[in-house]
């Protein structure tokens, strides 16, 4: 396995895009679950199939295990502390890369669209580019690359009647 240089600053990354947000709430393991399971219904969505589950209560490591083959099932597991849709965005976007991305460019891309998507499902409450728009900006300020998806486009998800008009940033 390749040393994964760039997990430290892109963790920061994304503490800087989500603190302050609602993103970083604590909230229920099932409604994370079902989250998770929306999103990854989703036509775009390129990765194999999700399951979410509790970690162990005194974990402190939220986790997404990925098997050897591309096709098998993840086991995404949030500790008590990463019962949050920052978290669990992350893990989604190890999910669909697989794990020898590690916090690459390429798992930057997946955790951009799962956010967006993550972020646009429920009417009343879309979020457009906002936070996608923070988390691109953020990865920016730490110097860290972006690299071109390599999976279907989710940009036609906020183009869809009733999403408020803004598409998703590319
Ligand atoms: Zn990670």
């Amino acid at each position: 396995m390749t040393i994964d240089h760039q997990r430290q600053a892109t963790y920061a990354a994304e503490d800087d895009a989500f603190e302050g947000t609602d993103l970083t709430d604590r909230a229920r393991l099932a409604d994370l679950a079902d989250l998770a399971a929306r999103v990854v219904a989703e036509p775009w969505w390129p990765g194999p199939a999700v399951v979410v589950r509790a970690a162990r209560a005194d974990s402190s490591t939220s986790s997404a295990r990925c098997g050897i083959d591309a096709h098998d099932d993840v086991e995404i597991r949030l500790a008590p502390c990463g019962c949050t849709v920052a978290t669990l965005v992350h893990e989604l976007a190890h999910a669909l890369v697989g794990p020898a991305c590690g916090h690459d460019a390429f798992f930057r891309r997946a955790a951009l669209d799962v956010l967006a998507v993550a972020t646009n499902l429920d009417a009343p409450s879309r979020r457009g580019e906002r936070h996608v728009a923070g988390l691109r900006d953020a990865f920016a300020a730490h110097g860290l690359t972006v690299a071109e998806r390599e999976w279907p486009d989710p940009a036609g998800f906020g183009s869809r009647p009733g999403a408020g008009g803004a598409p998703i940033a590319l």
